[in-house]
């Protein structure tokens, strides 16, 4: 099994202080992850770092991409590697449309008309009104269509690995459970890593594996089981056990 990214003893830190701790863990190609963990236990910070955020600075450790190193690879350099992040608030571009923006990401890679073509096809299978991909990006979307566009955009991308921050935060449960089948379905040779604060994704969709991410630590991991005793439990029994 080959390890798509792959984060050893990886600490961050955000304006001096030390958020992420020796994290350590290898993302297969062809599993979905999920990150949970409570408000402010660094699973954001975790994943600015993972795509390179300036503001974000990797004290120790290393990260590794597809056999590269990119622990201090610009953003730019490391989506050209293969890793798309979705922000937990995904931006709106005045005047331009998701096409003209996937144009631009994808210059000189692939023909236009096939770009379109992906594009026309995958948002039907999310369900996204055609009137919504014509419109500049994210203007006057709700935070489900915006969640959709997102997941549009990085399945015309086809990156290696796809990090979701709060992939179900403001998503009505119709939208969850499309986004949620569109994942299973375009599962194959890619690295899904969806962080969330609850179970609410997780039960239209099995995740291979969860990460608990307490206090910047990786603190306990398992099967989807996991996940539904967080829904029950909460997080406390996982640091009194620890
Ligand atoms: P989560 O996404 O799990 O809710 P975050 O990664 O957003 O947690 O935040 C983890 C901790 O790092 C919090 O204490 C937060 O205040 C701090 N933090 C995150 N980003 C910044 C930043 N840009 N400046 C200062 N502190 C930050
Ligand atoms: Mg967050």
């Amino acid at each position: 099994m080959s390890h798509m990214l792959s984060l050893k003893n990886l600490s961050v830190s955000v304006e001096k202080k030390t958020i992420i701790k020796d994290f350590t863990f290898q993302f297969k190609k062809g599993n979905i992850y999920a990150i949970m963990g409570p408000n402010g236990s660094g699973k954001s910070t975790l994943a600015y770092s993972l795509m390179g955020h300036p503001s974000y600075s990797i004290k120790r450790g290393k990260i590794k991409l597809a056999g590269n190193d990119i622990t201090n690879k610009k953003p730019n350099e490391r989506a050209k590697l293969g890793l798309f992040l979705s922000f937990q608030t995904p931006l709106s571009l005045a005047g331009v449309n998701i096409f003209q923006l996937l144009l631009v990401a994808m210059r000189g890679k692939r023909e236009p008309l096939a770009i379109r073509q992906d594009l026309e096809s995958y948002a039907k299978e999310l369900k996204i009104k055609h009137e919504l991909i014509e419109r500049a990006l994210n203007e006057g979307a709700s935070g489900g269509e915006k969640k959709k566009l997102e997941v549009l955009q990085a399945a015309v991308l086809a990156p290696d690995v796809l990090i979701f921050d709060e992939v179900d935060t403001g998503v009505d449960i119709d939208a969850l459970k499309t986004i949620a089948e569109f994942i299973r379905k375009h599962k194959k040779g890619r690295t899904y890593i969806l962080i969330t604060h609850y179970n609410r994704i997780l039960k239209y969709l099995k995740p291979d594996e969860v990460l608990i991410l307490i206090g910047g630590k990786l603190m306990k991991t398992g099967d989807h089981k996991l996940a539904h005793k967080i829904e029950e439990k909460g997080y406390d029994w996982i640091t009194k056990t620890a």
